[in-house]
């Protein structure tokens, strides 16, 4: 698979399968194994693995065009595919030793979703700093954690679940550990039923002394911290910003429909003919929306040639995307009036999912004051 053959088969999917459905599944809170079956037939669940795997070994240039093309038809589809293409990347990265290969070549066969489980109860946003602690016990370790939000719960056939190392000293000291669908003690512990990405089953799950066996220990005790770092935080919030991207780009498109084909018919005109104003807010949806991707760019850019800037420009990008695309879709809330409130023109929906951006962790606030810190030369943590 190519970038430009991953970015055809995105396109397709969005067209066929989850556009016609994204309406109905928002509506009844369904998660889509449909979307599941057509990204994992086309190869797009082992898209950035490496080829032993059967992954196609692309960058993040291609996730980030590939999730945009997903989020503009379905932003719940699209969420659970980052955390899913996060979970293969941390797996993918295990310590030596680790048993994965199995499961990366059933994720590049495509009939393996995996997810993040890093959120606790007791932690809430501060996903570095897990407050359940992994026994030891010979040969693996037990786990038991309430973990608040984990996007596929009940759908995804394993899980990467980060808890405080047995022996970890301090509240980062934390290990990951691949917990598949099945195991004894695993449990999806509530309904989802979320203000927006409706369709993604971000459900508390609960774990009661599951057992781990040491060769699905995925990071050495106490490295969580760094691999969260390294590994997951880059693409995790280039991949957020581009849910946010194609979020913007079905307002914007949903808009100018609207502003084309309803009408005044006492003037004879559209609503787009009528009113400069709606033209006016329109154009400013244009305006941030392009201005979010040439962001990204810049993001893929610092993530392609890394540099002394590139962690300032992880941390901003996310943060930046969260804003617009709530910015974008209020704005196309407003200016599609009565019929958006209504629900006729499935923007509601839009501004519904952009609202998740901002208050998945790092949220935008914990962003910014990353951000402040690191511009004041203070330690972040
Ligand atoms: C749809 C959805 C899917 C999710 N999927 C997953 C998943 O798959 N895996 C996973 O691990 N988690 C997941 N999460 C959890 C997510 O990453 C956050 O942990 C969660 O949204 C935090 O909510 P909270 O109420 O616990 O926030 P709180 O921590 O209670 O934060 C409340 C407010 O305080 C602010 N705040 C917190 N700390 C600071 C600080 N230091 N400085 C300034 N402001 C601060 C926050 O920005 C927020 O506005 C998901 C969440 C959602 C909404």
């Amino acid at each position: 698979m190519t970038h430009e053959t991953a970015v055809s088969s995105a396109r397709e999917i969005a067209d066929r399968v989850l556009a016609p459905a994204a309406g109905q599944n928002d509506k009844a809170g369904r998660f889509s194994t449909e979307a599941i079956d057509a990204l994992g037939k086309a190869g797009l669940l082992g898209l950035m693995l490496p080829a032993e795997y059967g992954g196609s070994g692309l960058g993040p240039r291609t996730l980030s065009a590939v999730v945009a093309i997903i989020a503009e038809a379905d932003a719940s589809v699209a969420m659970v595919y980052v955390m899913h293409v996060l979970a293969a990347t941390t797996i993918a990265a295990a310590r030596p030793g680790a048993a994965v290969a199995p499961i990366l070549k059933d994720i590049g066969a495509g009939r393996h979703l995996s997810t993040l489980a890093f959120s606790e109860a007791g932690s809430r946003s501060h996903f570095w700093a897990p407050v359940s602690r992994a026994r030891r016990n010979g040969g693996s370790v037990r786990l038991t954690a309430k973990k608040s939000f984990v996007t596929s719960a009940g759908q995804a056939q394993s899980y990467v679940v980060s808890s405080l190392a047995p022996d970890g000293a301090g509240p980062t000291d934390s290990t990951l550990y691949l917990v598949p669908a099945g195991t004894r003690g695993l449990s999806v512990a509530g309904v989802w039923d979320g203000m927006g990405l409706r369709a993604n089953a971000s459900s508390p799950m609960a774990l009661e002394d599951c057992e781990v066996p040491n060769e699905l220990q995925l990071t050495d005790d106490s490295a969580a911290f760094q691999a969260m770092l390294n590994v997951v935080l880059p693409l995790f919030n280039l991949a957020c910003a581009s849910v946010a991207l194609g979020i913007c780009r079905g307002a914007v498109a949903a808009t100018a429909t609207h502003l084309k084909t309803a009408r005044f018919e006492h003037l004879g005109q559209s609503l787009g003919e009528s009113l400069p104003t709606l033209r006016a807010q329109l154009a400013t949806m244009q305006i941030d929306t392009d201005g979010l991707s040439a962001r990204i760019d810049d993001l893929i850019d610092h993530l392609e040639r890394p540099r002394e800037t590139t962690m300032l420009r992880v941390l901003e990008t996310k943060a930046a995307a969260g804003d617009v695309a709530i910015s974008v879709t209020s704005a196309a809330m407003r200016a599609c009036g009565g019929a958006a409130f209504a629900k006729h023109t499935g923007i509601e929906r839009l501004f519904r999912d952009a609202h998740a951006g901002a208050v998945m962790a790092p949220t935008g606030d914990v962003l910014r004051e990353f951000i402040g810190k690191a511009v004041l030369g203070m330690p972040l943590f």
